[in-house]
């Protein structure tokens, strides 16, 4: 007993090792519904919203006025404060104004209204960069100039990660995609191999690693091979076959699985940098074109679109147009996720636009459920990724019992959405857990201001 106190509080082997269940599960993936077939585009109609909102911040400069003429690429906004990440206009045509629309951060915020002239002329946003050239500094100068950011859902400026960089060994190209219905990181990793492989490249230069490991599900039998025969002659370039769990894709697990270890805080740690491969394509893209990533191609489906598909879009098209181009709702009662079914998040309606970090749009009919108490069963506890007591905390959130929210980790949660999706009396657990989150962060930023 003692031992295991002593454990508990060494983070670094955590309660992971301690609370005995499987922690992940194999989910119906219904990723059949769009991995194969064909990538549909929709343009978008007479204007585009541009989010002014930057890794959850609307701390955004508009660079441009009203009446202002843009092209595809122009730079349109910046965030300048303790990050740097530009926007860039995704039509050519003229400024109109600045907005509340609905953002799928669940919120009306500001966005740029450019009126689409439809002719998509571009412009050069910036000088394109050999990688085999480019000093480590100039590549991550570049990658901060060209915007981008991690493409796995969450949308961190990528060059943070390099320009912090020490003692990397290993540079861990993410690209399981656990979340059900989500096939866009399969899609571009089959489609731009040539790609995958410059982004990993050059990322592995910028990290000063010695090598690149590519995860991929094992399931995905065509794309590894694919990859494989891609990578033949680059020796530092490797493919792990990882098992078809989720949340596989979360950092700690998909580390753990690639390389036994655990770290505390960041993966840095442990001598890892993980990016998405989505990211990997959208730097190289960048650094062989000029042009920045305004268009990015989106999952549509779930048993609440007609048609399910990857979409080929423009950054600030409306959801309500996709859909519309996808033959519409097949129910009056539909939840509209921005993201997969267990990480994303639900919407009230369809007039949130696509962002730089969108990739997936979930549709699901909606069910009645009959209230049942919960069990007690544990099951929320057995599959929790971050080790936490799901149940426990709903009763804290319940009672606003911050010290203990506090005390039970709360903060950790991931969302990933498990304790749900494995609640046998279909309880809202990831819920409550986020509320709990939610209040223990406003308990530590009161703290700070004090
Ligand atoms: S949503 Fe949070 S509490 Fe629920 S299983 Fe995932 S990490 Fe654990
Ligand atoms: S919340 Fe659901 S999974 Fe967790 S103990 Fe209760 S019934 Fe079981």
């Amino acid at each position: 007993m003692v031992d295991y106190c002593l454990l508990l509080m060494k983070k670094e082997v955590d309660r992971m090792t301690l609370l005995i269940g499987p922690m992940s599960k194999h989910l119906l993936g219904h990723k059949d519904l769009t991995d194969h077939n064909d990538i549909v585009e929709v343009s978008p109609d007479e204007h585009v919203l541009i989010p002014m909102v930057c890794y959850g911040s609307t701390n955004v400069e508009l660079l441009v006025k009203e009446g202002d003429r843009v092209k595809v690429g122009t730079k349109i906004a910046i965030r300048n404060d303790n990050m740097t990440m530009p926007v860039f206009s995704s039509v050519s045509g003229v400024v109109s104004c600045v907005q509340k629309n609905m953002h799928d951060m669940l919120r009306p915020v500001d966005h740029l209204f450019i009126e689409n002239d439809f002719k998509y002329e571009k412009v050069r946003s910036f000088e394109p960069l050999d990688y085999q050239k480019a000093s480590r500094e100039e590549l991550i100068d570049f990658m901060m100039n060209a915007g981008i950011v991690g493409c796995g859902g969450a949308g961190f400026p990528s060059y943070i990660k390099y320009k912090y960089a020490k003692d990397v060994k290993t540079v861990l190209i993410n690209g399981v995609e656990c979340e059900p219905y989500i096939t866009t990181d399969y899609r571009m990793m089959m489609n731009n191999l040539d790609l995958l492989i410059i982004g990993c490249l050059a990322m592995k230069k910028m990290a000063g690693a010695q090598e690149v490991i590519i995860a991929i599900k094992e399931t995905k039998k065509d794309l590894i091979a694919k990859v494989n025969e891609a990578i033949k002659s680059y020796p530092d370039i490797k493919v792990f076959p990882v098992p078809d769990k989720y949340p596989m894709g979360w950092e700690r697990t998909v580390i753990y699985q690639v390389f036994k270890k655990r770290y505390d805080r960041l993966p840095g740690e442990i001598g890892v940098i993980v990016n998405n491969s989505t990211t990997a394509i959208f730097f190289a893209r960048a650094l062989t074109t000029g042009e920045a990533n305004v268009e990015k191609l989106i999952t549509v489906s779930g048993d609440g679109i007609k048609q399910p598909a990857n979409v080929k879009v423009r950054i600030g098209t409306p959801v309500s147009k996709i859909i519309k181009s996808l033959g519409g709702y097949t129910a009056d009662e539909v939840s509209v996720i921005s993201g997969g079914p267990m990480m994303g998040r639900t919407v009230p309606n369809d007039t949130f636009v696509i962002t730089p970090c969108s990739n997936s749009i979930t549709v699901l009919i909606k069910k009645d459920y009959p209230d049942i108490a919960c069990l007690r069963c544990g099951r929320c506890s057995d599959y929790c990724p971050a080790a936490l007591q799901p149940v426990r905390i709903n009763d804290m959130e319940k009672a606003k019992d911050v010290d203990s929210l506090i005390k039970s980790n709360a903060i950790d949660c991931i969302e990933c959405g498990l304790c749900s999706y494995v609640c046998p009396s279909r309880l809202e657990v990831t819920e409550g857990v986020r509320r709990g989150k939610r209040m223990v962060i406003a308990r530590k930023k009161q703290e700070e201001q004090k």
